[in-house]
Order: C-alpha cells, then sequence, then structure tokens
C-alpha cells in the first residue's frame, strides 16, 4: 500500500493554486518556481490542470536550445509546411506566420534532456499546444520546444506527445503543453 498524494499543493507562502502535488515513495519530485512569490518547491507536475493554474509554476531545470549549432529543418519539410498552410483558407500574412521553425529538445519524465535536439517546422500552436513536422517519427514522450513569439521574445515548453502521423512524406507530432520552463 503506498500512499497517493494526488492533492494539488496552494503555495505555501503566496497560496497561489499550483499545478503540483506532493512526491509519491515512486515519483521524482522536480524543482519549481512558484510565478506569485518566487518561493521554491520540489514536487510533481500535475499534468491535467487547466490552464491557468498551470500557468502558476516554472520549472527551475534549464534545457539548452543550442540553436546555432543545429541544422535548420531540411528546405523540403519548410516547402511543404507553407503548402499546407497555403491550402487553408487565411490570409498571406497569418500563413507565413505560421510557418516557423522550432528547436526541440526530447526530454525524459524528469524533464532532463535525451536523444538529439532538432529544428523542427511549426504547423499549428495554440494556447494549448503544438503540431511539428519532422522529416522522422519521434520516440520520446515528452519535448522541450522553444517558440518566438515576437521580436527576442521566447517561451519555451513543455510538450506532451499525443499523435504522431504521417503527413505526405513527413511526420505530424501533436501534443499538449504541460509546463512552462523558466527563462
Ligand atoms: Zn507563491
Amino acid at each position: 500500500m503506498r500512499d497517493t498524494p494526488d492533492e494539488k499543493l496552494d503555495c505555501p507562502v503566496c497560496f497561489l493554486p499550483l499545478p503540483l502535488r506532493l512526491p509519491s515513495d515512486v515519483d521524482t519530485a522536480q524543482k519549481w518556481r512558484c510565478v506569485g512569490c518566487g518561493m521554491q518547491l520540489e514536487a510533481v507536475l500535475v499534468e491535467d490542470c487547466s490552464e491557468e493554474i498551470r500557468d502558476t509554476v516554472r520549472l527551475v531545470r534549464e534545457v539548452k536550445f543550442d540553436e546555432c549549432e543545429l541544422s535548420p529543418p531540411p528546405t523540403a519539410v519548410v516547402e511543404f509546411a507553407s503548402t499546407l498552410a497555403e491550402s487553408s483558407d487565411r490570409r498571406i500574412a497569418e500563413r507565413r506566420a505560421l510557418v516557423k521553425t522550432v528547436p526541440v529538445v526530447p526530454v525524459d519524465a524528469d524533464f532532463s534532456p535525451i536523444g538529439e535536439p532538432f529544428m523542427a517546422v511549426s504547423r499549428n500552436v495554440s494556447v494549448g499546444g503544438i503540431a511539428i513536422l519532422h522529416v522522422v517519427p519521434i520516440a520520446q514522450e515528452l519535448l522541450a520546444v522553444r517558440l518566438t513569439k515576437r521580436e527576442n521574445e521566447t517561451m519555451e515548453l513543455v510538450v506532451k506527445v499525443t499523435r504522431t502521423r504521417t503527413v505526405g512524406e513527413f511526420y505530424e507530432i501533436s501534443g499538449r503543453f504541460i509546463a512552462k520552463l523558466a527563462v
């Protein structure tokens, strides 16, 4: 019998509800920072929280995105992604904005990098998740991605892969955002 502390925590300092729970004896806790007060605590992420609650913590662990060292995605993927965007009913400016390259770092359950980082092409980004195109399927379930919102403004998030399907000769990997990294 083990205790399953499923109950979500509130920040002990500023009382913000957090998407975290205490670790059980089989979990590995990570270090998180409360956005409200900066307090750091070791806990386990509860993945199915609302956007609002998910946004109250940042993962303290740093994931390195060596964008300069990564080869850009093959031209064929970029062209394919623009073609897909063009076929949908959007204005030209919007279509172009949708085709962006995204650095991806596969991570394990403890959010440590595993596997080779790579550049993919984003197909679709929403508040809740992202779809990326890549030349090969990805074995890992969790991916850290860096999104560029505007010039010089980036956001790093962890994506839980929910579906991989073939689109043309490429792979579309879709997932939902489960946590934000501290940047
Ligand atoms: Zn707090």
